[in-house]
């Protein structure tokens, strides 16, 4: 019988099985997935002359020649000096070991490992083993160095885990025997025996492609038998959806269409939906929200249309009336600020069914608001909203729909960890027309420069945003702050109507600029990053970030995004200082060389690691265990091949050669 608990391993307590939980096991089989985090090669030894600072560890074959006592806090402390086969001469600090002076009888010879330490060319050590058998110190092999937790050790964790290879051997297949073949992968039982005790190093890396790869392809398996087999069922697009899309200036893009066909899909399924709608800024995700809602309106819903901001919320509502008002839809805004009476009328509209669309902030899920029926909630920018808010929106309806916008694209192999349980729309094309914006990286020598190309762009009529780090001057730092750099841009174009945003200005106040620069009264804004979401101006061309190399990937990507809106050519200009560290640097050129959000998530990914990108480095992430979303690429297209074909020919898992993949566990 193959142990199952954690503590039918021998040796293994109480006190151990907690190390091993905090590790990632929860039973005993979940030991052969806790991988060695380094190899340390005993093959050939390593004599005191082969110590450096990076791997102070050596194991070889010494002879002991000296003995003597020095004082120290104990009273006193054995020293044992010996030498190696080249004759090296190394001090054993024996610290409340004094049964070693018995044992280490002079000229007598002996196998050793030890982390050593050189001090005015003299080699001393305070930690090592010593044994007579070279066996005993697993010389001759290469040897796992686990990652380890409370009062484990690496010798107790190396028999942990030899305990449980050898109970489980032979370990089972995991996969059909047409893949391991077809994608060069070790059969599982080799492939753990080899990630713990390899022969040669090369063996490690084949054994974890293959546990690699068996994770993300029943990661992807689950991902595509989830997904609703693709019926030809085409949903009806109702009288009120044509009306809106007849009356539009452009036509909507293929992504437009097809992202809507599969909302509508859901739509119309008795399972709520929970999609992600990603798309660069810009692609138009907002129509399809408004396209999609009228879907849900038509057979009698609610819609709420949540967004991050009151600013965001308020050009929203403004769209939407302009769209749909005119449709007949009963339409509401619901923010903070709207209180008293007003407000009560609201939530009583809401209550009785008068309104159809809800567009607000997270206001419209505060505890009081009450609809009649939401069926479906829309949440743009949905990464800013934390998770425990948009549970609280879930709660105003009976499981409601539920869609996600997200300008942040995610990249696809994070989407399949972080987002598995959620169905992703994506939209690549972006509506026709559409110039891609020139970026400029800018010294500090030639800022001149670039205020002069941004006062022809506004002689000709168009408007620009200038953005800092900070609102105001900090004695400490030398980055121009937004208060400075209102006032020295107007000397630079007196003539020209400005204003400045920030986060500390009055939400009305903020309105009636945004307003103003909307229509053209203003023509450049002054402002902190609070410009970076959702506005949207399509007479401005110039984006001006001073201090770029400040902003993270996904900021400086969604700022640039409120440029190039149109169809006049659009430019960014990245100031950096001289000062640039090597990311900064790193994170400026992806800017240059590419518009394209989806690249820029996953070098934004490379550079940062999955766990800051979700913003959410706990919840929710899955961990993988061998593969990395960061460097298996390849691996994770070959997982998708396989898994695709598999639930397209054996959705339910019947056949004989696919039963090893109805074992959910190992
Ligand atoms: P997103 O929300 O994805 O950032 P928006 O929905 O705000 O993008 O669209 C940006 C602008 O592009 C809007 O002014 C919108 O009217 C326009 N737009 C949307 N779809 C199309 C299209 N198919 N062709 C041309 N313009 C479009
Ligand atoms: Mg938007």
């Amino acid at each position: 019988m193959a142990m199952t608990r954690l503590t039918d391993i021998p040796s293994v307590g109480k006190a151990a099985e907690k190390d091993l939980k905090a590790l990632g096991a929860s039973n005993a089989r979940d030991i052969l997935d806790i991988a060695p985090r380094a190899y340390e090669d005993r093959r050939r030894g390593r004599r005191l002359s082969d110590a450096t600072v990076d791997n102070p560890v050596i194991y070889c074959k010494i002879e002991v020649e000296k003995k003597s006592y020095f004082p120290s806090k104990a009273g006193r402390t054995l020293r044992v000096e010996c030498s190696d086969e080249n004759g090296d001469r190394l001090s054993l600090l024996c610290f409340s070991r004094d049964y070693l002076d018995k044992m280490l009888v002079i000229g007598s010879m002996w196998y050793i490992t030890a982390k050593v330490q050189k001090y005015k060319g003299v080699y001393s050590s305070a930690s090592f083993e010593i044994k007579k058998d070279p066996k005993e110190l697993l010389f001759g092999t290469i040897i796992p160095i686990y990652p380890l937790c409370g009062n484990l050790k690496q010798n107790q964790m190396r028999h942990i885990v030899k305990a449980v290879l050898d109970s489980y051997s032979p370990i089972a297949d995991r996969l059909p025997e047409d893949i391991y073949e077809r994608n060069g992968l070790m059969h599982h039982d080799q492939a753990y025996h080899l990630l713990h005790f390899p022969s040669e190093l090369e063996d490690v890396k084949k054994a974890r492609r293959t546990l690699a790869f068996t994770e993300l392809f029943r990661l992807e398996l689950e991902i595509s038998r989830e997904k609703e087999p693709d019926t030809k069922c085409r949903p009806v697009i109702t009288a009120k959806e044509k009306a809106l899309i007849e009356s539009l200036p452009f036509s909507l893009t293929s992504d437009q269409l097809k992202v809507l066909q599969e909302i509508r899909k859901d739509l119309d399924s008795a399972k709520p939906m929970t999609r992600l709608l990603q798309g660069d800024v810009g692609s138009g995700k907002t129509l399809v929200a408004w396209i999609s809602a009228l879907h849900e309106i038509a057979k009698g819903g609610q819609v709420a249309f949540m967004a991050p901001t009151e600013l965001l919320a308020r050009q929203h509502a403004d769209g939407a009336a302009q769209l749909l008002e005119k449709l007949g839809i009963r339409i509401c805004f619901l923010t903070g600020e709207v209180k008293n009476k007003s407000r009560a009328l609201l939530e009583k509209a809401l209550e009785s069914g008068d309104i159809d669309l809800a567009i607000g902030t997270h206001a419209l899920f505060s505890g009081k608001i009450k609809f009649k029926n939401l069926k479906y909630v829309i949440i743009d920018e949905q990464h800013r909203f934390g998770v425990g808010q948009r549970e609280a929106l879930k709660q105003k309806g009976k499981d409601p729909h539920i869609l996600m916008m997200s300008a942040t694209p995610i990249p696809r192999t994070l989407a399949l960890t972080y987002y598995a349980d959620q169905e992703i729309s994506t939209i690549k094309t972006m509506p026709a027309g559409r110039i891609p914006i020139k970026t400029y990286l800018v010294s500090e020598k030639k800022r001149e420069d670039m205020f002069r190309a941004i006062d022809v762009e506004f002689k000709r009529g168009h408007q620009a945003y200038f953005v800092y780090p900070r609102i105001e001057e900090d004695g400490e730092s030398d980055l121009r702050p937004v208060k400075r750099m209102f006032e020295e841009l107007k000397t630079i174009y007196p003539p020209i109507s400005s204003a400045m945003v920030h986060s500390r200005l009055e939400e009305e106040e903020k309105n009636r600029i945004l307003a103003d620069f909307k229509n053209g009264k203003i023509s450049y804004l002054v402002s902190t990053s609070v410009v970076e979401v959702g506005i949207d101006v399509p007479n401005a061309t110039c984006m001006v970030i001073e201090h770029s190399e400040r902003f993270g990937l996904a900021a400086l990507h969604q700022l640039r995004g409120r440029v190039g809106r149109s169809d006049i050519p659009s430019y960014c200009f990245l100031v950096f200082s001289d000062s640039l560290t090597e990311e900064g640097k790193e994170r400026l050129s992806v800017m240059k060389q590419t518009n394209d959000g989806f690249l820029i998530a996953e070098k934004d990914m490379a550079i940062r690691g999955p766990g800051d990108i979700t913003g959410n480095k706990q919840s929710g992430f899955m961990k993988l265990k061998h593969a990395s979303l960061v460097t298996d690429q390849d691996l994770i297209l070959l997982a998708k091949k396989e898994a695709d074909r598999i639930a397209k020919e054996d959705r339910g898992l019947l056949k004989a050669e696919n039963a090893v993949l109805r074992n959910k566990e190992g």
